[in-house]
């Protein structure tokens, strides 16, 4: 398992989400996203269709750079 700040993935508070995989976390983020932060999931929707591969791009990075726990 991992953990990681909303912020750190895009989002704009520092509440704490854990998944065990990034494809988990993505999921776990969306999710997080469209429920708290609707604003901040037209941004990443917006972000995606004009490129799909940009958000993973910068953030995978910072969940291989997470420590593991
Ligand atoms: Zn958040």
């Amino acid at each position: 398992m991992k953990t990681m700040q909303c912020k750190d993935l895009g989002g704009t508070c520092d509440e704490k989400l854990s998944a065990g995989s990034w494809d988990e976390m993505v999921q776990t983020m969306t999710k997080h996203v469209m429920q708290e932060h609707p604003d901040v999931a037209k941004q990443m929707e917006a972000m995606h269709n004009d490129d799909p591969q940009k958000w993973g791009k910068e953030m995978k990075p910072k969940w291989e750079a997470a420590p593991e726990s």
